[in-house]
């Protein structure tokens, strides 16, 4: 098993310690210590706010051309690095290689976005009246905080950093205590490929920390991914000191399956969507609504769920708490009448006794009312719920208090059309199981899924990082006094 060095604070382009207290960050593939994190107070905030607050006059008095030139550099170092940096998610987070190699390619993309941004970004000028134009440019806030979740260690911190920061804001990340070891690496790389100091900045940390962002004065704006309960404490934090704030929150994504879908597609798409990133992405399936007759699909995704193996093409979960939470899930949900038709619980790996690993589980006759249909899992665990039609489906996937997905399998275009306009949620998917948009396309869901204008990636984050001057200019060369029409 790797170890990494100590994680540290990246203030002003240089690694400080800047606090005493530590944790330690585990490897949740054998239960190891891999590293320690500090614990960070407002002191080290507040050295972060004054570092990029002086950074903040030149960085955004470049032009954006010139500013996306770091990103052009900055994505070729992720491709270079592409097997440390994987690697170290995999380490930190659990997630297998695989995964986390598309999780650092997806990065890339994310970078490849904001280098298209100057042909994004160009403003609105147009004659009003004779002689006086009116002009619209976008700006930058200042200093700027994203905090993020331990489900992508390396992606979730670029859905934010390389959009916010080439269109001129300086960056103080938050990333998760329990996955803070990637987020060095991306500030050695960022300063390599030539971002000047103090434009983005690390203070690490947990609860403690993300209150001091949500409060500090010389921080214009706060992106938040997490779960929904503290999406909701930053949201309203952030805002009652009157912060722009977008706070992505958890989910509990329905896939409506009818009788007339593909049945291996549908199979290996169901079960990839609830085992990818051992269940642990906000976008994964959840909740399958089983519209009507369709044994035969739920045995071929019984199948395909037993081809997956923990520790082989199954990472882990996070924690040891989230290994017994989900485990508590499908235990209750049995005894309340539901039947496991495949079980992931107890799940020992061969050699790595002390890692946290839950196996591909399908749970069949859950009800609307049982916690597993209701509440976020957030483990490879997928929860059928019968429904007699596409209506009942339907008021099923809306009755959730999330909204992120909702995706539908069939092979007919009106079923397929129903879903899309009536599903309530931000990301819908037509036999697709993961539904992303991919760029230019943004991300975001709805309900409590999000809170907060705007997506966070793609076009509509332009609008979040950025705020409009008017200018509206007079041209009289003549010295006429009634020239203005
Ligand atoms: P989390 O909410 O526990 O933690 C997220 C961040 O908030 C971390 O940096 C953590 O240090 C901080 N934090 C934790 N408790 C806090 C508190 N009480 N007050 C202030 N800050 C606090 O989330 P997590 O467990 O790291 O991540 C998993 C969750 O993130 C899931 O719910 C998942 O659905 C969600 N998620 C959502 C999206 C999305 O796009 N909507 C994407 C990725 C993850």
């Amino acid at each position: 098993m790797n170890e990494y060095p100590a994680v540290k604070n990246y203030i002003s382009g240089s690694f400080t310690n800047g606090t005493e207290k530590t944790l330690e960050v585990i490897s949740p593939l054998n239960g190891s210590i891999i590293s320690t994190v500090p614990l960070s107070t407002a002191k080290e905030l507040d050295a972060a706010v004054i570092a990029a607050r002086a950074a903040f006059p030149s960085w955004s008095a470049m032009p954006i051309k010139e500013r996306v030139q770091v990103f052009y550099r900055y994505k070729s170092l992720l491709e270079k690095h592409m097997n440390e940096l994987s690697e170290m998610v995999h380490f930190e987070n659990g997630k297998t290689l695989d995964e986390s190699k598309a999780e650092v390619e997806k990065s890339i993309e994310l970078t490849e976005f904001a280098c298209s941004l100057p042909q994004l970004i160009s403003g609105e000028l147009l004659e009003v009246s004779k002689g006086v134009e009116c002009r619209v440019e976008h700006k930058p806030l200042g200093v700027v905080a994203s905090i993020a979740p331990f489900n992508f260690p390396n992606m979730v911190p670029h859905w934010t950093i390389p959009n916010a920061i080439a269109l001129g804001n300086c960056m103080i990340l938050k990333p998760s205590e329990q996955v803070p070891i990637s987020s060095n690496r991306i500030a050695e790389l960022l300063k390599e490929a030539g971002l000047p100091d103090g434009v983005f900045n690390i203070v690490n940390g947990d609860r403690e920390i993300v209150e001091a962002i949500c409060d500090h004065p010389g921080i214009e704006a706060v992106s938040f991914v997490g779960s929904t309960k503290v999406a909701k404490i930053v949201y309203k934090r952030a805002t009652s000191n009157l912060k722009r704030c977008l706070a992505l929150g958890g989910a509990k994504n329905h896939l409506i399956v009818l009788p007339d879908a593909h049945p291996d597609m549908t199979a290996t798409n169901v079960t990839a969507s609830m085992s990818g990133c051992a269940g642990q992405r906000c976008m994964a399936a959840s909740a399958m609504v089983a519209v009507g007759q369709i044994d035969v699909i739920i045995g071929k995704i019984c199948e395909e769920a037993k081809k997956i193996v923990p520790g082989k093409n199954l990472g882990s979960v996070i924690s040891k708490e989230a290994k017994e939470r989900i485990e508590r899930y499908i235990t209750e949900a049995e005894k309340a009448g539901a039947k496991v038709l495949v079980d992931g619980r107890n799940y020992k790996v061969e050699g790595h006794e002390n890692g946290f690993y839950v196996g591909p589980t399908v749970i069949d006759f859950v009800t609307p009312e049982m916690a597993i249909a209701k509440e976020e899992v957030f483990g490879p665990v997928l929860a059928i719920i019968r429904a007699k039609d596409l209506d009942e489906a339907i008021a099923i996937e809306n009755s959730s208090s999330y909204g992120n997905a909702a995706s539908v399998f069939t092979q007919s275009g009106g079923m397929a059309r129903q879903v899309m306009e009536r599903a309530s949620a931000g990301m819908i998917g037509v036999n697709v199981g993961v539904p992303v948009p991919r760029e230019p396309f943004s991300f975001g869901g709805w309900n409590d899924s999000k809170f907060g204008v705007c997506d966070i990636t793609g076009k509509s984050s332009i609008e979040f990082w950025t705020k409009l001057k008017k200018t509206t200019v007079k041209w009289n060369p003549e010295g006429k006094t009634n020239w203005m029409s």
